[in-house]
């Protein structure tokens, strides 16, 4: 019997703030309150969580014990993170602390360990690290990815937060590394890093608690019960993380961005029929230049 596929729908709700969430609700105050209920899965979310696993079991119980126990996840997602690890040498990857989670409180700063389900939404924003660990003496994270882009670790919310975490975490030292480490078929590991100094990081840190103040006045409209179309909805590439996007209906998709630009560079200006000169009769709709230019006291 075939199992019917749920299709998400629009739900409020009072989410706890990841890193995932910092750019929608900065920028879309319906990013706020609201949800895609249910969330649906994809492989590739899959294909990395076997491939962190993988990492994690090979380290800590050797490497046939974790080949061994990906063998056992036969799926398109199991299928390609086999593909992914298997000529990846775990000798060379750094060790430390695997799978760290974190809950960061936005109003005072101060940062636990803990779960998410010890994070409050009004107060905190979690974060789950693949690595923390301590590299030529400077506190350092890691996140791994699979896939094939790079990643400017500097300017992405999810490494910004991270660091921001180990940094209040480990009593502000001078600066913490962060590295995004590219895990790819038949590729040597690709390191994308960035350096984060004080400055930095007390910039991230004003930008997320003014985000989460941004979230928790939004909320307050849930309160008054606003109709969903009277929500301010702001569409942009931040709809990629956004929690709403299945369900939303004004979610930003890749193509618009196509149909922004072709209009921007589309010859045929729009016809604004009440600003339109009549010229001998007919109304002017192309430019003056396509015919040479105005053509002054009656031309030749
Ligand atoms: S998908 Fe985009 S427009 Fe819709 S709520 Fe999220 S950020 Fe706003």
């Amino acid at each position: 019997m075939s199992r019917a596929l749920a299709i998400p729908q629009l739900k409020k709700r009072a989410y706890t703030m990841t890193a995932g969430d910092l750019l929608p609700v900065e920028n879309c105050t319906a990013a706020c309150v609201y949800v895609a209920h249910p969330k649906p899965e994809a492989y590739h979310v899959w294909t990395g969580i076997f491939v962190h696993r993988f990492i994690e079991y090979a380290q800590r119980e050797g490497v046939k014990y974790a080949e061994g126990w990906l063998r056992t996840k036969t799926g398109t997602a199991g299928l390609r993170a086999q593909a992914i690890v298997a000529k990846l040498d775990v000798e060379s990857l750094p060790r430390g602390e695997a799978e760290v989670e974190l809950v960061l409180d936005a109003r005072d700063g101060k940062v636990n360990t803990g779960t998410y389900r010890d994070a409050h939404h009004d107060r905190h924003v979690y974060m789950r690290l693949d690595l923390a660990y301590e590299e030529d003496g400077r506190t350092s994270g890691l996140d791994w990815k699979t896939g094939d882009r790079e990643y400017d670790v500097a300017r992405e919310p999810q490494f910004q937060l991270g660091a921001l975490a180990l940094w209040l975490l480990n009593d502000t030292p001078v600066a913490v590394n962060f590295h995004a480490v590219v895990l790819a078929q038949d590729c040597e590991p690709r390191w994308c890093s960035h350096t984060f100094v004080r400055a930095e990081l007390e910039q991230i840190q004003r930008r997320v608690r003014m985000a989460h103040g941004k979230m928790r006045m939004a909320r307050l409209e849930i309160l008054k019960d606003k109709r969903l179309d009277q929500i301010e909805y702001t569409p942009g590439a931040h709809c990629q993380t956004c929690r709403a996007k299945p369900a939303c209906p004004h979610a930003w998709k890749p193509e618009d961005v196509v149909e922004d630009i072709k209009r921007a560079f589309d010859p045929k200006p729009r016809i604004d029929w009440a600003a339109a000169p009549f010229r001998g009769g007919f109304i002017q709709t192309q430019p003056l230049w396509r015919y040479g230019g105005p053509k002054i006291g009656g031309g030749r």
